[in-house]
């Protein structure tokens, strides 16, 4: 047997590296003799001189050291973290060109996976400003040497908390009720937590914000059951901000890189605050489930409920349906809904926002979609329409058999990633069903994911 060539380049080495694509990371690659090497921040076009940092058998590492022939697509990062930061990894690309990565993600996964290079990939729906659009913030809290708080997410790889003002891809209104936290909270003397002592106080600092209606509620993740100064706590947060609708003591007492513990208790104000998708109003309490860009939500569910081409008169399933946002969406345009969901508490408030609606023909089940599917069948449910949102590793095998026996007329698939996504079609087609378009939706700017919905209809 012949050996395979030894790698042409050796740790340490610097080379000089021309970028020809970007992987779905968003990591430049560039190859020497036909081996890649991928290299954080390098963008497709430029030459630049790179070191070699790690190197395997087929492919290897790089590190840029400069870039000699600047892309077009090259901007100045706004965020003055974002080196550091292992939170957005494409800040450094214009926003035209991640959208474009994104729709070519999703083109190679359509053609290399579920081998469907005919069926078309739409360009990405983006957002006119693709800053500021996170409701939801969870910062870790740590002590600096004067003993003042101070909040940010962890460096690349590591557990040290980098010391940041703001996170730009966060609501405004998230941004200054963390600074407000940590400035009442260093006042009062509270101390953070230690991981590595496991001693110390305050953990995380979780703030929700209602994108339309401006609630806001803060959650404060602490070790210790005993809320130290609660009543100046709560007095100098609502003096602050009389917008807080709901102060919320988590207790982790655990050694967990799980943010929120078991216990949670309201120690001031409102159980849930509310948002709006479009016309229908949602409940969040503090563990909720609720999607993170709420604008782009839109925008995937109205694609939905376009896909879904309901007329009135059907009967919809909607399988992984969390708290009932997409269901209760489609419940607007059907005769009738019905959720499933494996997160109990999930279902529960998926039938309070039904309530919450006045919507009386939405039903909300618990269980696993790829159970409960099988037994509707056998009850003689028929849907007209069966839509699909999985988490990341895709649907269950048995709930693609599932649906395909229930031969509904349309499928529609929300995807949250590519891969998995282009698996599962493939075996919808094999099994009768066509895939009909794609739409890639970016839900989170400035970071590698990408989210899809497409439809499928039987094959004539
Ligand atoms: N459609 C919702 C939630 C999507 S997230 C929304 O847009 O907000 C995926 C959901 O699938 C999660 O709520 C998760 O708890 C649920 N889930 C995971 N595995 C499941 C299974 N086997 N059966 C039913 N639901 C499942």
């Amino acid at each position: 047997m012949m050996a395979k060539p030894k790698p042409p380049v050796q740790k340490n080495q610097t080379i000089h590296l021309t970028f020809e694509d970007l992987t779905h990371e968003g990591n430049g690659v560039g190859k020497v003799d036909g081996y890649p090497l991928f290299v954080p921040y390098g963008l497709p076009g430029e030459e630049a001189e790179v070191k070699v940092v790690k190197v395997k058998k087929n492919f290897g590492f790089g590190k840029l050291v400069k870039v000699k022939e600047e892309s077009e697509d090259r901007v100045e990062p706004p965020c003055d973290v974002y080196y550091q930061c292992g939170g957005c990894q494409l800040q450094h690309m214009s926003y035209s060109m991640q959208l474009e990565m994104k729709h070519n993600q999703v083109k190679n996964a359509m053609k290399k996976i579920g081998h469907l290079e005919h069926v078309p990939v739409h360009e990405t729906i983006g957002m006119a400003d693709p800053w500021r659009y996170r409701n939801k913030i969870q910062i870790p809290v740590g002590q600096k040497e004067d003993g003042k708080l101070k909040t940010g997410f962890y460096q690349k790889r590591s557990h040290n908390i980098i010391d940041m003002d703001t996170c730009i891809i966060q609501d405004e209104l998230n941004d200054r009720m963390v600074e407000t936290v940590r400035r009442i909270a260093t006042e009062l003397g509270i101390s953070a937590y230690d991981e590595d002592t496991h001693r110390g106080t305050l953990r995380h600092i979780m703030v929700r914000t209602g994108q339309t209606t401006k609630d806001i509620m803060i959650v404060l993740v602490m070790k210790t059951k005993n809320l130290p100064e609660k009543d100046k706590l709560i007095d100098e947060i609502r003096d602050a901000f009389p917008s807080v609708k709901s102060i919320v003591h988590n207790v982790n007492n655990q050694k967990t890189n799980v943010i929120l513990g078991k216990e949670t208790k309201v120690i001031w104000g409102d159980e849930y605050i509310y948002d709006m998708i479009g016309d229908i109003k949602f409940m969040i309490s503090p563990k909720s489930f609720y999607q993170v860009n709420p604008t782009q939500t839109k925008n995937l569910y109205d694609k939905a409920l376009e896909y879904a081409d309901l007329r009135g008169g059907e009967t919809v399933i909607d399988a992984y349906c969390g708290i009932g946002t997409i269901s209760l969406f489609l419940a607007q345009k059907a005769k009738k809904v019905y959720g499933v969901e494996v997160v109990p508490e999930a279902v529960t408030d998926a039938k309070k926002n039904a309530r919450l609606n006045k919507m009386d023909n939405a039903e909300f089940y618990v269980g696993q979609a790829e159970e409960l599917m099988p037994w509707w069948r056998n009850q003689g449910l028929r849907p007209d329409v069966i839509v699909v949102d999985p988490p990341r590793k895709g649907c269950d095998e048995e709930l693609l058999k599932a649906m395909l026996d229930m031969e509904p007329e349309r499928i529609v698939y929300v995807s949250c990633n590519p891969s998995t996504l282009a698996r599962d079609l493939r075996v919808l087609e094999d099994g009768g069903y066509a895939t009909q378009e794609v739409q890639p939706v970016d839900m989170f700017p400035q970071t590698s994911h990408v989210e899809c919905v497409t439809y499928l209809t039987p094959k004539v």
